[in-house]
């Protein structure tokens, strides 16, 4: 059975509705310490030129995503468990906005304090570590703001919360995704498909390859064999990759529409150009196309 977002909005309203006036002061004040780490600082965002391209590309969605500081390169946590050589061109820390530089990402000597970009990500994880119930009150109070507008101007609101990090949401607060049912959640993951096989229905995930990496191929092996479809960086975009259709993928971010916008049924290949440090990772990380 699909149920339409009237019925979603509906059953949030009585959600809503049962929580008593202390639960309510109780999350604005979550809401309030979480504004007193971040400031002005939000934790979802549209500001990315892969975001503004989904934007551009269609009216029917807009995408919003949460940037973290992206493997161990914070210092304090490792956000990225199976990442490989991927690290030294992450766009967390190595293209567009967040570009902290081939030397200080080569020698892991990371200056969050660089731009407001950093500053911003490294204020998201300063919360997520000192006060997770606070982080939580406000990426839900930030979400329902945003799919209320969704709601109101006529498009659904899609959302990353692994821009760059990979965590596994589906275990870490897996009831996010069963409160915002109308809100599509996608990423992109380094994990092998046995670990992050059971998510919720609006998760969408495609696995993110590495060249040149045997466990890195038998991942994407796997991922494929139960049907889901690859992303993988390219200096240069093939027409096929392990026998099936590459699309280009540079043209937004929303890998949902992938298989409908391409016509394509069954499993394909996102295809992304080598960016940013990628562009002369010497690690292996691209896909060089003979
Ligand atoms: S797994 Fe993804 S987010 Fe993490 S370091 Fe690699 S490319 Fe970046």
């Amino acid at each position: 059975m699909t149920l339409t977002t009237e019925t979603y909005q509906f059953m949030e309203q009585l959600a809503d509705s049962l929580k008593s006036n202390c639960d309510i002061q109780h999350e604005k004040n979550l809401v309030q310490q979480a504004k007193n780490i971040l400031g002005a600082t939000q934790l979802l965002t549209k500001d990315s030129s892969k975001i503004d391209k989904s934007n551009k590309f269609s009216d029917s969605y807009k995408t919003f995503v949460l940037y973290l500081p992206p493997e161990q390169s914070s210092g304090k946590i490792n956000l990225c468990r199976f990442a490989t050589s991927c690290v030294f061109s992450c766009l967390g820390i190595g293209s567009g906005r967040m570009n902290q530089g081939k030397n200080r990402v080569d020698n892991d000597n990371f200056d969050w304090q660089l731009t407001n970009v950093s500053r911003a990500m490294f204020k998201r994880l300063t919360l997520f570590l000192d006060n997770r119930p606070a982080f939580y009150a406000k990426l839900e109070q930030e979400i329902k703001t945003k799919l209320n507008t969704a709601r109101k101007k006529g498009y659904r609101l899609a959302i990353r919360l692994n821009g760059t990090s990979d965590i596994r949401w589906e275990q870490t607060r897996k009831d996010i995704f069963y409160k915002f049912q109308d809100v599509i959640f996608f990423d992109y993951t380094k994990y092998p498909y046995e670990l992050r096989k059971n998510t919720p229905d609006n998760y969408y995930l495609i696995y993110s390859y590495t060249a040149n990496n045997n466990q890195s191929l038998d991942f994407a092996k796997e991922w494929l064999a139960n049907g889901k479809n690859i992303a993988v960086v390219f200096d240069k975009l093939p027409s096929k990759f392990l026998g099936l259709p590459v699309i280009d993928a540079d043209k937004h971010d929303m890998r949902f529409i992938d298989n409908e916008v391409n016509n394509i049924n069954g499993s394909l290949i996102a295809g992304l150009k080598a960016k940013g440090l990628a562009i002369n990772n010497d690690h292996g990380f691209i896909e060089r196309v003979k």
